[in-house]
């Protein structure tokens, strides 16, 4: 006696035609995808949990997304700020030098950066010379400066090592030139 097979669809009895996928069966008009409920008897068919699926909709379901191009990614895929990327697509958001192994990103606003970009967007801008301050800061007037840059208006002595400055008009001055502005 032939053993009896049941619908993974439906749970009836199959007496006609009966369709296999991985090791269970279905009726042939039961033989759909599960979200679109197109026929997959002479189509690729895709299963998970059971579940049938046709080749569209097992890649939106399933298969991830890069970041970057919006493209299925179907070899290797690399995480990273709970994205994904093609490898070939995982680049400075500002330079779009590929990362690796050597060039790692650093994370600025959900966005992958190399380490001289990330300084650039991340790190204080100087007030006297524009350029990043990625070494200590000296804030003066709301404004961030380069211990290096800046400079009493009057003798253009640097304010390096804690020397005393003050702010005239907000200008930053000296102390020996202070009494000229008193
Ligand atoms: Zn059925
Ligand atoms: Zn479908
Ligand atoms: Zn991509
Ligand atoms: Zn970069
Ligand atoms: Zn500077
Ligand atoms: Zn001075």
């Amino acid at each position: 006696m032939q053993k009896q097979l049941y619908c993974n669809f439906c749970n009836e009895i199959i007496d006609g035609k009966a369709v296999k996928a991985g090791d269970k069966y279905w009726h042939e008009s039961h033989f759909t995808c599960s979200v679109c409920s197109i026929t997959l008897k002479d189509s690729k068919v895709f299963t998970k949990d059971g579940r049938l699926y046709c080749d569209e909709d097992y890649r939106i379901k399933f298969v991830p997304r890069c970041s970057t191009c919006s493209g299925f990614i179907i070899k290797k895929v690399i995480k990273a700020m709970n994205q994904s990327f093609h490898p070939e697509h995982f680049y400075c958001y500002k330079c779009q030098k590929l990362f690796s192994e050597e060039n790692s990103f650093l994370e600025y606003h959900d966005r992958a950066y190399c380490k001289e970009c990330f300084v650039e967007v991340a790190c204080q801008k100087c007030s006297g010379c524009y350029r990043p301050i990625v070494d200590k800061a000296i804030k003066a007037n709301d404004n961030f400066w380069h211990a290096s840059c800046l400079r009493c208006v009057k003798c253009s002595t640097t304010f390096e090592g804690q020397k005393a400055y003050y702010n005239i008009d907000e200008n930053p001055v000296c102390g020996s030139c202070l009494g000229a502005f008193l």
